[in-house]
């Protein structure tokens, strides 16, 4: 039976590993700002089905009034998603991405101290 190549497909370079290689630091920020920001959104979105089920199913389940202390567990979870994320440190210039000590912007896509882009590699700075 003839081959049909003209050499193995498992012959080099395809069994060759490729070199590993260092992660940029500031890409692995970008990535974990990224990740706290898709967390807090989600929380937003996710509180009153999920929030208001636990406090429907809590009713329902001990009564009048233990819905709404259930309803503080969903709700210091968004507190602590947003504190996470609106914390978020520049990789760099150190400082708070998100905010200045007068100025909130959680849409922001520069860095609200140094300007800094998200998503810039360490070596184009
Ligand atoms: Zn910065």
């Amino acid at each position: 039976m003839p081959a049909r190549y003209a050499s193995a497909v498992s012959a080099a370079p395809y069994r060759v590993p490729s070199p590993q290689t260092e992660a940029d630091p500031y890409t692995v920020a970008w990535a974990n700002i990224r990740r706290r920001r898709r967390l807090a959104w989600l929380s937003y979105l996710a509180f009153l089905p999920v929030g208001g089920l636990t406090m429907a199913t809590v009713e329902w389940l001990f009564g009048d009034g233990a819905g709404v202390v259930a309803g503080i567990a969903p709700f210091g979870w968004i507190l602590f998603t947003t504190a996470s994320f609106m914390s978020s440190r520049c990789p760099h210039c150190g400082k708070p991405f998100f905010h200045t000590w007068r100025l909130r912007n959680p849409f922001s896509r520069k860095c609200m101290h140094c300007g800094i882009a998200m998503g810039t590699p360490k070596s184009d700075t």
